[in-house]
C-alpha cells in the first residue's frame, strides 16, 4: 500500500511537471528539521565581467520564485580586507550594507535581485580569512602546529561558508534553504586555488544532494561565418576537473542563443548532459536572466540536483516577467545630468544608476543619463542641458569646483537637484558661499584651514583615534517636521534607515544661519545635531541627503529621493506629493 502510494505521488510529480505539488506545512517543517543547507557554487571560466554576479543572482531569482528561501556569499580572492579602501576608478563602487559592511558590487546585485539584506560576513575575501587565521595562530590556538594553507586556510574558508550561510537575510527566522556561493575571478587564477580547495573539500563533506556547481563561461563567435566556439569552455572544464571539481551544469555566455551543434558538443566534451547546459545570451535587460533560465527549465534541474524538487512550488516569475516586459516597452525617457568624479566608469556608480532605474520605470520612464565629469564643467554650467541634476557621493576635492557650479546652476534655475552625501554637503557649501556670502565656506575635507568650517569632521567615535572614523551603515533619520517633501515622499513616515558612508558632516553651528535663509535642515539624526537631509524652501525640487538612498533601492520598490527627483523632473512631483497628502497613493 505505502509503495502504491508513493508511486501514485511519484507520478503524480511527473504528469505535473511544471507544477511541483506544495508539501503541507507540517511536513515542510518536519523535511526542514532534518535538511542540510544546499550549496549552489558557480564559478567562472575564459574571461572575467561575464555576469557572473547576474548569473548567480538570477538562479537564486528562480530558485526563491519555487518558495524556497536565498541566501548568498559573494567570494573575493583578493587579499584586501574589504572593498572599503578600492578605488571606484579600479574595482567599480563599493556598496554599504546595513551594518555597515564595505564590500563588492556583487552584493548589491544579490540585495536587488534576492530582495534580502546581506551581512558584512556574506563577502569573503583572502584577507578576511587569513587575518582570522593569524590572529588565532597569534593566540596560540593551533597548540603549536605548523599553519598551512591546506588545512588551515582551507578549513577557515570552509567554516565561514557553514557559518554565515546559515545567517537568515529575508527577516524570517532560521536559516535559508539554499545558499549561492559566487566565486569571483575566473578559475586557474593562482589566488582563487585555496577556495576552490576548500569548496572541493565542502562539496565532498556535504555530499551529492547538497552541492550544485554551476560553471559560467564564454562562448565566443569567430570569423565571418560566426561559429560560436565552445573550445575556450573546454579549456576552463578541464582546468576546473583537475583541480577536483566537476560542474553539472554550463551557464554559456553568448551575444546569439546557442545553436544545437555547440550545445551537443559542450555536452560531450565538458562531460555535462545537454539539458543541464544552459544559455544566457544578450538579453534587452537584465531582469530578463532568470526567465531566461525558467525558459530552460535551470530551476527544475538545479531542484532536482539538489533533492529539493518535493519542498518546491511552481515556479512563479509572473512580477519579474512584467517587470522585465514593462522596461522593454518603456519609449519616453528622462535626461539626468549626472556631475560627479568617477563619470568615466557606470560600474563607479552602479547603485545611483540602477537606482534611478527603479525610480524611472515606476515613472515609465528611461534614464537617459548625461555623464558629466566634475573636473570638465569648471568653468561651463551651459552642459547641464538636462531635466535635473545629480552630484553623488565621493571623497576628494577633484571636480569640486563643478559639483559646486552644478548646484548653484540647479539651485537658481529651479531645476530639480538631488545632492547624495558628497553632493548635499556641496550644495552647503555653495548656499554659504553664495547667499550667505561666506566666501570662503568649505568643507575641511577640502581645505582644512578655512575660516568658514560649513562642513566638518565630526566622528561618531573619538576625535583623536584615526582609525575606523568613518560613519557607516545604516543610521535613523528623524523627520523634523511632516510638512516637507522628503517625508511625503518617504510615505509620511516619521523617521527613516538608510545607509551611510562618509566622515564628514554639516556643521551644526552654521545651521542657524543657513535655515534663516531658506536651507531647511528637514531630517536629522536622534541627537538633532547631525543634518541628515536638506530641502531649499521656493524650489520645486532641491534636496541633498547625507546618506546613500541608492543602497536600499529595490525593482518594484524605488527609493524616495530618486522618486521625488524624477517626478519633478517630469512635473508629476505636485500630483505625487498631494495624492501622498490625502493617503491614497
Ligand atoms: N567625502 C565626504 C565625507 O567623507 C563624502 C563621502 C561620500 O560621498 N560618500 O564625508
Amino acid at each position: 500500500m505505502w509503495i502504491l502510494r508513493r508511486y501514485a505521488f511519484c507520478t503524480f510529480t511527473r504528469a505535473a511537471a511544471q507544477q511541483i505539488p506544495v508539501l503541507s506545512r507540517v511536513s515542510r517543517e518536519k523535511y526542514k528539521e532534518k535538511r542540510r543547507m544546499k550549496y549552489v557554487l558557480v564559478t567562472g571560466g575564459v574571461v572575467s565581467g561575464l555576469g557572473k554576479g547576474v548569473t548567480a543572482s538570477s538562479i537564486g531569482v528562480v530558485l526563491k520564485a519555487c518558495g524556497l528561501r536565498v541566501t548568498s556569499i559573494k567570494i573575493d580572492p583578493y587579499l584586501n580586507t574589504d572593498a572599503g579602501t578600492m578605488s571606484p576608478f579600479e574595482h567599480g563602487e563599493v556598496f554599504v550594507l546595513d551594518d555597515g559592511g564595505e564590500v563588492d558590487l556583487d552584493l548589491g546585485n544579490y540585495e536587488r535581485f534576492l530582495d534580502v539584506t546581506l551581512t558584512k560576513d556574506n563577502n569573503i575575501t583572502t584577507g578576511k580569512i587569513y587575518q582570522s587565521v593569524l590572529e588565532k595562530e597569534r593566540k596560540g590556538d593551533y597548540l603549536g602546529k605548523t599553519v598551512q594553507v591546506v588545512p588551515h586556510i582551507t578549513d577557515a574558508i570552509k567554516d565561514w561558508i557553514e557559518s554565515v550561510s546559515l545567517i537568515p537575510v529575508d527577516g524570517k527566522e532560521g536559516p535559508a534553504d539554499v545558499c549561492v556561493i559566487e566565486l569571483g575571478g575566473t578559475v586557474g587564477d593562482i589566488e582563487s586555488m585555496p577556495f576552490i580547495e576548500a569548496l572541493r573539500q565542502l562539496y565532498f563533506s556535504v555530499g551529492q544532494d547538497n552541492f550544485c556547481l554551476i560553471h559560467v563561461s564564454l562562448i565566443p563567435v569567430l570569423g565571418v561565418v560566426g561559429e560560436q566556439k565552445t573550445k575556450p569552455t573546454q579549456h576552463s572544464v578541464r582546468e576546473l576537473r583537475a583541480l577536483g571539481l566537476i560542474p553539472h551544469f554550463l551557464a554559456c555566455r553568448s551575444a546569439q542563443p546557442l545553436v544545437e551543434n555547440a550545445k551537443q558538443k559542450l555536452s560531450q566534451f565538458c562531460h555535462v548532459p545537454v539539458a543541464n547546459i544552459l544559455n544566457i545570451h544578450d538579453v534587452p535587460n537584465i531582469w530578463h536572466v532568470p526567465l531566461l533560465l525558467r525558459n530552460q527549465s535551470a530551476h527544475d534541474a538545479i531542484l532536482k540536483q539538489l533533492d529539493l524538487l518535493s519542498v518546491a512550488r511552481h515556479v512563479d516569475l509572473q512580477e519579474w516577467t512584467r517587470r522585465a516586459e514593462t522596461s522593454d516597452n518603456i519609449t519616453k525617457s528622462v535626461r539626468i545630468a549626472m556631475v560627479g568624479k568617477y563619470v568615466g566608469l557606470t560600474d563607479s556608480y552602479l547603485s545611483v544608476v540602477k537606482a534611478l532605474m527603479h525610480a524611472c520605470i515606476a515613472c515609465s520612464l528611461k534614464p537617459s543619463i548625461d555623464w558629466i565629469a566634475a573636473s570638465d564643467l569648471e568653468d561651463d554650467s551651459a552642459k547641464l542641458g538636462a531635466a535635473c541634476v545629480l552630484v553623488p557621493g565621493g571623497f576628494g576635492d577633484r571636480g569640486v569646483k563643478g559639483m559646486i557650479l552644478a548646484a548653484r546652476y540647479a539651485r537658481e534655475n529651479s531645476v530639480p537637484f538631488l545632492g547624495i552625501c558628497l553632493g548635499m554637503q556641496i550644495s552647503v557649501i555653495e548656499f554659504a558661499r553664495s547667499v550667505l556670502h561666506l566666501d570662503k565656506a568649505n568643507s575641511e575635507e577640502f581645505d582644512p584651514q578655512t575660516p568658514d568650517r560649513v562642513v566638518i569632521f565630526m566622528p561618531e567615535g573619538s576625535k583623536t583615534h584615526m582609525g575606523s572614523t568613518m560613519r557607516l551603515g545604516s543610521r535613523r533619520t528623524l523627520f523634523q517636521t511632516p510638512d516637507c517633501i522628503a517625508a511625503k515622499l518617504y510615505n509620511n513616515s516619521e523617521y527613516v534607515d538608510e545607509r551611510h558612508r562618509h566622515r564628514y558632516e554639516v556643521n551644526p553651528d552654521i545651521v542657524g544661519s543657513l535655515e534663516e535663509a531658506g536651507l531647511k535642515f528637514v531630517g536629522r539624526d536622534e541627537s538633532g545635531k547631525r543634518m541628515e537631509i536638506l530641502e531649499l524652501q521656493d524650489h520645486p525640487f532641491y534636496i541633498g541627503v547625507q546618506f546613500h538612498p541608492e543602497f536600499k533601492s529595490r525593482p518594484g520598490r524605488p527609493s524616495a529621493p530618486f522618486l521625488g527627483l524624477v517626478l519633478a523632473a517630469t512635473g508629476q512631483l505636485e500630483a505625487f506629493v498631494k495624492r501622498q497628502q490625502n493617503g491614497n497613493v
